[in-house]
C-alpha cells in the first residue's frame, strides 16, 4: 500500500532530499504512521529512522530546512531532534537492541530497518512509510500491524514474555494505548504482562507517572485502571486504590465497592473536565475510606474522617510517585478534604451562611469542587440521581447568588490587621488576631455585610467587649 499523499508536507520532502544527498535510506515510523492510518489527529512529533547515522541525517535536514533550525543531539542515545515549523522531528539510526536483566536501557548496535522494527513495542507502532525515491510512501509492515489496527489489537512483534521483561515500561504503554485507542490487548500479551508485573520495579517513577497521566487524560480512564487491576500491576503502583476494592457485609448491611465506584467517578469527571489534577482528585477522593472503615451497630458502615485521612494520604502518595509536591498537590488535597462538604449542604436546607463558608474554604476552586461532587453521583437509581443532581443545582445557584452579593471567593478582610493595631495602639498580638477573626466570622455568618463601614463598626464593638480602648 502507498501513502504518498499523506507525505506531501515539507518535513518529509526535506528528509527525503537529505537522505538522497547522504545516500541513506530513511523512513517515518511509529506513532505518526499509526495515528495517520487510524485517522486520529496527526501528532506533532514525527519519528524518523534511517539506515545509517540518524545524527548526520538530522544535521543534513537542518541545513536544508528554512531558517536552519538548531539540532539537539542526544549522544548517549544516538538520537537527534529538531523543530521544523510546528513539527518536532526525532532522528534515530536503525538499531538492534539487547537487554540486561537490571536495566531497561538496552545495549545497541547498528542494524537494518527490520532489526529496528523488531525492537518496537507493538505491531501498530512498528509501521513505517518509506521516504526513499524508489518506493516513496510505501508501507512497510512486517508484522501485520495494519491488520491489528483494523482489529483494534495490541500485539508485540516478538515474544511478549521477552518484550515485556526486557523493558517493563511496555506493560504500561500497552495499557495506556488500550485506553487511549479503545483497543484490546491480545491474550498472550495480557498473560505476559501479568507474569512480568513485578518487573515494573526497574521502571522510574517519572515514567510510570507519565503513563498514569496519559491514562487519566483519556476519554474513559477506567479502562486503564481496570487493566492495571486485572494484570496485578495496580497493587505495585497504587495500593491505596486496591484497598478500596471489595464489599463487606455485617448483619445484612453492605457498603458499596469503593474501587469500582471510584473508577466510575473518574469516567464521569473525564466527561466534564480536561484538568489533569481534578482528574487525580477524582481518582483519590475516597482513598481515606479503606483505613477509616468501621461497622457500627447503630450507624451501619461509617468512614468517619476519611476526607481528612485521605488528604494526608495524598501527600504520601504524591511523594512516593514523585508527583509534584507543590500547589497541584495542595489542590488535590483540598478537593479530597472538601469532597463531602457540598453533599452535606445539599441534604439540608441550604443556608446562606453555610454557602458563604463553603465559598470561603474552597476559594477559587469552588467550581471544581462542585464538578467533583456531581461526578461522585454513581447511583443506578434514576430517581435518586435526578434528586442529587437537583440538590447540587440548588447549591450552585446559591453559590452564584451569595457570591454576587458578598464576594467571598477571594476574601480579603475589609479591615486589615494594620488598621486594627493603629486604631487601638496595639503591637502584633493575640488581641489583633481575635478581632480580625471575629470580623471574618461575623461576615461568614451573615451578621454583617462584607463591607468596610460595617466591619469598622463591628471592630469597635468587639474591642469594647474585649476591654480594649481606642
Ligand atoms: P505517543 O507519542 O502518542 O505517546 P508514540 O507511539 O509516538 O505514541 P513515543 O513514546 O513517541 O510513542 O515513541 C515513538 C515510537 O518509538 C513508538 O511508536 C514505538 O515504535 C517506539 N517506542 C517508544 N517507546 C518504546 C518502548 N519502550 N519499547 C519499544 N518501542 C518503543
Ligand atoms: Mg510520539
Amino acid at each position: 500500500m502507498n501513502y504518498k499523499e499523506a507525505l506531501e508536507g515539507p518535513v518529509f520532502q526535506i528528509v527525503a532530499r537529505a537522505s538522497g544527498e547522504l545516500s541513506l535510506e530513511s523512513y517515518v515510523i511509529g506513532g505518526f504512521v499509526r495515528d495517520l492510518l487510524l485517522g486520529r489527529r496527526i501528532p506533532k512529533d514525527i519519528d524518523i529512522v534511517s539506515v545509517g547515522s540518524g545524527i548526520s541525517l538530522a544535521k543534513k535536514v537542518a541545513s536544508l530546512s528554512p531558517g536552519q533550525p538548531e539540532v539537539t543531539v542526544f549522544r548517549n542515545f544516538g538520537t537527534a531532534m529538531l523543530k521544523i515549523g510546528e513539527a518536532e522531528v526525532e532522528f534515530v539510526g536503525a538499531r538492534k537492541e539487547s537487554y540486561n536483566r537490571d536495566s531497561r536501557n538496552p545495549v545497541v548496535e547498528d542494524g537494518t530497518l527490520e532489526d529496528d522494527q523488531n525492537r518496537r513495542d507493538f505491531t501498530i507502532n512498528a509501521l513505517a512509510l518509506s521516504l526513499n525515491d524508489h518506493n516513496f510512501g510505501d508501507l512497510l509492515d512486517p508484522f501485520g500491524g495494519l491488520e491489528d489496527l483494523d482489529k483494534k489489537i495490541l500485539r508485540t512483534p516478538l515474544d511478549p514474555g521477552v518484550t515485556y521483561s526486557d523493558d517493563p515500561l511496555r506493560m504500561l504503554r500497552a495499557i495506556r494505548f488500550a485506553t487511549q485507542l479503545g483497543f484490546s490487548i491480545e491474550s498472550n500479551s495480557l498473560s505476559a504482562i501479568t507474569e512480568n508485573k513485578s518487573r515494573i520495579k526497574i521502571v522510574s517513577k517519572e515514567r510510570i507517572v507519565d503513563e498514569l497521566n496519559k491514562i487519566l487524560m483519556s476519554d474513559t480512564p477506567s479502562t486503564g485502571f481496570a487493566l492495571l487491576h486485572k494484570t496485578g500491576l495496580l497493587p505495585l503502583i497504587l495500593p491505596e486504590l486496591v484497598a478500596l476494592q471489595g464489599i463487606e457485609e455485617v448483619e445484612g448491611q453492605r457498603h458499596k465497592d469503593n474501587f469500582w465506584h471510584t473508577l466510575e467517578v473518574v469516567d464521569n469527571i473525564a466527561a466534564k473536565t480536561d484538568d489533569l489534577w481534578l482528574r487525580w482528585a477524582a481518582l483519590l477522593h475516597d482513598i481515606g475510606k479503606a483505613p477509616t472503615k468501621r461497622y457500627d451497630k447503630k450507624l451501619g458502615w461509617t468512614f468517619h474522617t476519611h476526607e481528612f485521612v485521605g488528604a494526608k494520604m495524598v501527600y504520601k502518595l504524591f511523594k512516593r510517585l514523585r508527583l509534584p509536591l507543590n500547589e497541584k498537590m495542595k489542590f488535590v488535597q483540598k478537593m479530597v478534604l472538601m469532597s463531602s462538604r457540598p453533599i452535606v449542604l445539599s441534604e439540608d436546607f441550604v443556608t446562606d451562611s453555610a454557602v458563604r463558608r463553603l465559598i470561603f474554604d474552597a476559594g477559587e476552586h469552588v467550581e471544581d469542587l462542585m464538578t467533583l461532587c456531581e461526578a461522585d453521583i454513581t447511583t443506578k437509581n434514576p430517581r435518586k440521581k435526578k434528586r442529587y443532581l437537583n440538590n447540587f443545582k440548588k447549591v450552585r445557584d446559591k453559590i452564584e447568588e451569595v457570591e454576587e452579593r458578598d464576594h467571598i471567593r477571594n476574601f480579603q478582610p475589609p479591615v486589615s490587621g494594620e488598621e486594627i493595631m493603629e486604631t487601638f495602639g496595639l503591637s502584633p498580638s493575640k488581641e489583633v488576631g481575635l478581632i480580625k477573626d471575629a470580623i471574618k466570622e461575623a461576615i461568614l455568618d451573615g451578621e454583617i455585610p462584607n463591607e468596610y463601614t460595617a466591619a469598622r463598626d463591628f471592630m469597635m464593638k468587639k474591642a469594647r467587649e474585649l476591654g480594649i480602648e481606642s
